[in-house]
């Protein structure tokens, strides 16, 4: 049975959609009207905070979960009364859920055997070759590393050839170092196999890594979508532009503009913003610029039509990262402003306490849909953020 499901759909990986996905629990909405295409081929990333509503989106998809309302689309035929094992769908967990006795060709050549495919030993050979694991074939899945399981685990999915992969935080399990060095190679066996890959996470930058198109998702709603440059240079809403790396975020008044650009007021200062760059060119909006497009001046810089100029303020820490010195710089009306210096030269280029100016090309400057926030929220956003993002560096 399962052998005529997976056969009627393309060996190559097949276009997925949800058209209209809803799925309410008992009090609680997890999805909300939900469209989404992905096409044949490409390697797409869910990404989103705890208990946004991605991995229910996940097990909509492999029919782990039924939708309330809406349809799941698979290489264009309707899979959402299919059950899981009908569907041409495999998942990699982030548990490998290897069988212990078996060896690595026996869990690799499972399936194939259950669906009495011929040559499943052959095929788990080719899929161990693909993960560069078929030297460990006779090993059983306790003698070897975490990032191999993780590995035998992938070949044992992707043996099966099925049309679309489904990837549930697959390396939340490995240390960082692993869990980096797997994301090229997860990007190149998909680039080889050419299978559709579907994969969760929370981590942005193994989003970013891997996917050609990520959307970030916020309380079962994608908030943007599209490839990762593209996400991080031009954010559009203040959850994505803080989601995807950090933002510093700057409450304004539009004051007028050109044809191009739109000169904003900030506490009497003026900020501008492309026009193609700004999602709103009237009353109060937001506008943002990310922590390295930013230079840190003792003296205070002339503003001209291509650089925003803001400050003084006062440098309040001192992070030495290695390639990067972050400082926090506290300005009045936005609270702590993050900083990225790339280390160029032996020395800080600010002291603890210094006054400083921050200056950017106008280019870099993006506008937001959101409302105004708040300074106080904007603040404590950021130092929570700066806090996360040195707990990051920690890990
Ligand atoms: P995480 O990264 O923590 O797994 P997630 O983005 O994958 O988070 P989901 O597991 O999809 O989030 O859950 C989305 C929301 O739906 C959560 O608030 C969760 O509590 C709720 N939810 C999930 N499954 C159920 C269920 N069976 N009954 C009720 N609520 C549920």
């Amino acid at each position: 049975m399962t052998v005529a499901a997976h056969s009627d759909f393309a060996e190559s990986g097949a276009d997925l959609e949800l058209v209209g996905i809803s799925k309410r629990f008992p009090g609680f909405t997890a999805i909300e009207r939900l469209d989404l295409t992905i096409p044949a081929g490409s390697f797409f990333a869910l990404l989103g905070p705890s208990g946004c509503g991605k991995t229910t989106t996940l097990r909509l998809v492999a029919g782990l979960e039924d939708p309330t309302e809406g349809k799941i689309l698979l290489g264009g035929k309707d899979v959402t009364g299919l059950t899981p094992h009908r569907r041409p769908v495999n998942t990699v967990f982030q548990s490998y859920a290897l069988f212990p006795h078996m060896s690595v060709l026996e869990n690799v050549a499972f399936g194939l055997r259950r669906r009495r495919i011929g040559d499943a030993v052959g095929k788990a050979h080719e899929a161990l070759k693909l993960v560069e694991l078929d030297h460990v074939a006779d090993r059983k899945p306790a003698q070897l590393s975490g990032g191999q399981q993780q590995r035998v685990a992938l070949a044992r999915a992707v043996v099966n050839r099925p049309a679309l992969l489904l990837l549930d935080e697959p390396l939340g399990a490995l240390d960082l170092k692993l869990r980096r060095q797997m994301q090229q190679e997860l990007k190149q066996i998909q680039q080889e196999v050419g299978l559709t890959f579907l994969h969760v996470t929370h981590d942005q930058e193994e989003a970013m890594t891997m996917a050609d198109t990520v959307a970030v998702m916020n309380q079962g709603r994608i908030e943007q979508m599209g490839a990762p440059e593209e996400l991080y240079e031009l954010p559009r809403t203040v959850f994505v532009a803080n989601f995807l790396g950090q933002s510093n975020l700057f409450p304004v008044e539009v004051a007028g503009g050109t044809d191009q650009v739109i000169h904003t007021d900030f506490l009497g200062t003026r900020i501008s913003v492309p026009r193609s760059r700004s999602e709103r060119d009237s009353g109060a909006i937001t506008v943002g610029v990310r922590p390295e497009k930013l230079t840190l001046s003792k003296h205070e810089p002339e503003a001209d039509a291509t650089r925003n100029v803001v400050g003084p303020g006062r440098v309040t820490d001192v992070s030495f990262i290695g390639v990067s010195t972050q400082y926090t710089v506290d300005l009045p009306g936005t609270g702590a402003v993050q900083v990225f210096a790339q280390n160029l030269q032996a020395g800080p280029t600010a002291a603890l306490g210094d006054e400083v100016w921050l200056s950017w090309h106008v280019e870099h400057t993006f506008g937001l849909a959101d409302d105004r926030l708040d300074t106080g929220a904007l603040s404590s956003d950021l130092s929570t953020r700066a806090i996360a993002s040195r707990a990051a560096l920690a890990e």
